[in-house]
């Protein structure tokens, strides 16, 4: 099956031909419906963050069940599932029903799950979506609720979860709560529409890039700032002395410090975005104290796919959460390079690498390949 492979950090992305082991009885293999681009996966590509050689990332996903391990009951061959990332459901944090924090997540068993040339590929997230099939875990995977359109579901996946969960299940946004939002990406356009949804007074949108300013208005911001060094007194001014939350979407140190200083007293900076690794920001203790601020961070959103996916899809089936704005593009596999390119330069809120579902050629067949 062909799978776009990372070989190393900062080089192009080679569609190549790679080869999926047997399913074991845990596991099911999902032929790809859709596969989000999400700036995780760029922190991988740039070396932002590490991972092991050849690496194949993707990690927003929804797809078809292909085959079904003997152990796996919840799904079977034909349905439309959303591609999670696993967990043990054994552990203390699952127990409790915390399966995004999972202490332990299963282990790969067996022999490497995917190879290139005889060489194990690693799967970021145990996912590894920009690829025609994927091959997991079986707990991961949910199904697609009804009348959520099998490709959109893919946003569930990543984009929605991390940026509506920020707000509802990390941050517990209030009716009536001052909000803003730097950095208005994938992720960051759902915190808008989550906090919109929460039903937030103010909502404040920051972001560098004047295009997504707009964006953000059309998924509920009031008010927009442009990003830079005088951002967060704008926000303090336009908010008469600050926000109650402040969700720091971007992922860089200076965005973190704005989010502080643009809160209110009792305010919580809440970190959506993930910084390189080993980033440290050095915080301003006599503001901190004087202020009662809190610092929170949220993976995932803070809850788990399989508890939020029916409420989430409850949202987008009332018409108040957007999906299909989010999605600037859809791809075929061959053209990821370019997509890339696009999500770098924070141009664009989602692209979608989609396959034909139908089981035959992708779009990207129309075109000479990579
Ligand atoms: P994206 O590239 O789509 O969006 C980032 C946005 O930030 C862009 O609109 C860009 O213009 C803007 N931006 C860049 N520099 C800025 C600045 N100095 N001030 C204001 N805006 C600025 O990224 P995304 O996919 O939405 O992801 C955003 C961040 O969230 C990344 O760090 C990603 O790794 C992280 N993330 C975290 C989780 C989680 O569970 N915590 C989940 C998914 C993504
Ligand atoms: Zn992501």
């Amino acid at each position: 099956m062909r799978a776009a492979i990372l070989h190393a950090p900062r080089q192009p992305l080679v569609i190549e031909d790679v080869e999926l082991s047997d399913t074991l009885p845990n596991e099911v293999r999902v032929r790809v419906v859709a596969s989000g681009l999400c700036h995780s996966d760029y922190a991988r590509m740039v070396g932002d963050r590490a991972c092991p050689f050849p690496a194949l990332l993707g990690h927003e996903v929804s797809g078809v069940i292909e085959q079904v391990g003997k152990a796996v009951w919840h799904v079977r061959p034909g349905d439309a599932v959303i591609v999670g990332a696993p967990h043990c459901g054994a552990c203390r944090e699952c127990q409790a029903g915390r399966l995004h924090r999972c202490d332990a997540p299963p282990t790969r068993q067996g022999p490497p799950r995917i190879t290139l040339g005889g060489h194990p590929v690693f799967q970021f997230v145990d996912i590894g979506g920009f690829a025609e099939t994927v091959l997991v875990d079986g707990r991961a995977v949910v199904k697609v609720p009804d009348g959520v359109p099998v490709d959109l579901a893919a946003l569930f996946g990543c984009a929605v979860i991390s940026g509506v969960g920020a707000v509802t299940h990390c941050a517990r946004v209030q009716p009536g709560a001052l909000v803003a939002v730097i950095g208005c990406g994938g992720v960051g356009l759902n915190a808008i529409q989550g906090a919109r949804i929460a039903g937030a007074e103010r909502i404040v949108a920051v972001d560098v890039n004047p295009v997504k300013l707009e964006m953000a208005k059309l998924f509920g911001a009031t008010d927009v700032v442009l990003g830079g060094p005088g951002s967060a007194e704008q926000v303090l001014e336009l908010t008469k002395g600050g926000v109650d939350y402040a969700f720091e979407v971007v992922g860089r140190p200076e965005t973190i410090v704005q989010a502080l200083a643009m809160l209110r007293r009792g305010g919580a900076a809440v970190l959506v975005g993930i910084p390189k690794a080993g980033a440290e920001v050095s915080l301003q203790t006599d503001v901190i104290f004087r202020k009662e601020l809190r610092v929170l961070s949220t993976r995932s959103g803070s809850v788990s796919l399989q508890s939020a996916v029916e409420w989430l899809a409850r949202w987008y089936l009332a018409g108040d959460l957007a999906l299909e704005p989010l999605v600037a593009r859809r791809i075929g596999l061959n053209d990821i390079g370019q997509a890339i390119d696009q999500l770098a330069r924070g141009e664009v809120a989602r692209t979608l690498i989609t396959f034909d579902t139908r089981g035959g050629v992708g779009p990207e067949t129309a075109r000479p390949s990579a």
